[in-house]
């Protein structure tokens, strides 16, 4: 299962939160359906309302299913902020497979990982993991400044946030680093492809 929130702060637009994961979802979702994909593993994309007032959508949804649908339930995929302007490439450290499905395709482009701590058990995922169910995701940075060394193997600029307009009026789509969108898009749809082989 992949799930994006799709509300936003009422500062602002909010397209890298959560705009980027939501069409990156919903491109996933268009890709397997033109590719007749017809995995083994069941499919199931959410995109919840009520994110940034607690995750209430998740959690309503989680709490809704019966023990024997959680457990059907074989992991789910987290995307929120995944086009960040000044973007880190953060992993979740969560399901250790689902965890290596993800830096295994960042090994395939080359572009190194560190491990998501900004926003940890902050997002949709956190209901699913209250109750045992794998979870995993990508994060392409918020409020965090990165640093030297963070700007030495990604690019972008050191000293300065990952999202300057972080739920701000200016999370506009000129608020989207393209770069960072697309890889972290493929990333997800390689992860969706191969766990569900
Ligand atoms: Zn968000």
């Amino acid at each position: 299962m992949s799930g994006s929130h799709l509300d936003s702060v009422k500062a602002g637009p909010g397209i890298n939160d959560n705009g980027s994961g939501s069409a990156a979802i919903l491109e996933i979702a268009l890709a397997v359906s033109r590719a007749q994909y017809q995995p083994t593993k069941h499919l199931r994309f959410a995109w919840w309302g009520a994110e940034e007032m607690g995750m209430i959508g998740s959690k309503n949804y989680v709490n809704s299913l019966s023990s024997a649908n959680r457990s059907r339930i074989k992991g789910y995929l987290n995307f929120d902020m995944i086009g960040s302007p000044n973007p880190g490439y953060f992993v979740y450290d969560d399901d250790p497979t689902i965890e290596r499905t993800f830096k295994d395709y960042y090994a395939t482009i080359g572009v190194p990982t560190e491990i998501e701590t900004e926003g940890d058990g902050r997002s949709d995922h956190a209901p699913f993991d209250n109750v045992g169910i794998p979870v995993g995701g990508l994060f392409s940075g918020a409020d965090y400044t990165k640093t030297a060394a963070q700007a030495a193997k990604w690019g972008g600029t050191s000293g300065q946030r990952f999202d300057r307009c972080y739920h701000s009026a200016c999370d506009t789509a000129a608020n989207i680093n393209d770069t960072a969108l697309d890889r972290n898009s493929d990333a997800a749809a390689y992860a969706v492809w191969k766990l569900s082989e």
